[in-house]
């Protein structure tokens, strides 16, 4: 079985995919880490992220990032993942490798933004997970707190939205809800609550299967 989990930044679908993953015996897939790798890199090298011809290059080199280090975390790299993920031809160089991991045995949960409308859109369970921009910009910025990165809320939110508008307005593999997914909304729901409601919907989708 294959779930795709989309959603904006910061809607809690990586720890709901984690746990979904775990709940079915399935692998986990983050795919926003792919990204994240080729941005880290380019920061890395002190390039721009939204150079193309760099950008490619640094997709073909990704294996050189640790899918480890800490640093694939901070939102400077998020920042650069999400300029990175604009340019079509590391989409592309990032495609396969991802549908791999969807298709191997015993199928796999992807998180990312373009799983139910571009990496697998046969998923026969799709979810769009999101929350309200000032509840997203809250946990993001309470997960940084706690990791010892002196930043505001203030500035969590604006790069929160920044991140928002570029995903949702590239030309390439935009985030969008795909038409047969899901929608779970966590604004109001805390990790059980909507772990609850995704198992619900997944059980009643492999029931009409
Ligand atoms: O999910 P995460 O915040 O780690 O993703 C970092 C960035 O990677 C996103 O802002 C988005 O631009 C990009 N991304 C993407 N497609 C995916 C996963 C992530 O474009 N499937």
């Amino acid at each position: 079985m294959i779930i795709a989990v989309d959603g904006p930044v910061a809607a809690g679908k990586g720890t709901l995919a984690r746990r979904i993953a775990d709940i079915y015996g399935l692998k986990y897939l983050d795919t926003g880490a792919l990204y994240r790798a080729v941005g880290l890199l380019l920061l890395k090298r002190g390039e721009d992220p939204a150079n193309e011809q760099k950008a490619v290059q640094a997709a073909a080199d990704v294996g050189e990032i640790d899918l480890t280090d800490p640093a694939l975390r901070n939102e400077e790299t998020g920042n650069a993942a999400s300029k990175v993920a604009a340019i079509q031809p590391v989409r592309d160089a990032l495609l396969e490798y991802q549908r791999n991991v969807a298709k191997a045995k015993p199928g796999a949960v992807l998180d990312g933004r373009d799983i139910g409308t571009v990496v697998c859109p046969d998923a026969p369970v799709k979810l769009f997970v999101t929350a309200s921009a000032e509840v997203r910009a809250q946990r993001r910025f309470e997960e940084l707190k706690a990791k010892g990165q002196n930043i505001t809320y203030e500035a969590v939110l604006s790069d929160l939205k920044e991140r928002d508008e570029r995903d949702m307005g590239r030309k390439n593999a935009p985030l969008t809800q795909a038409a047969d997914a899901h929608l779970l909304d966590t604004t109001k729901l805390d990790i059980e609550a909507a772990l609850k409601a995704a198992c619900q919907i997944i059980d009643a989708s492999k029931d009409a299967s």
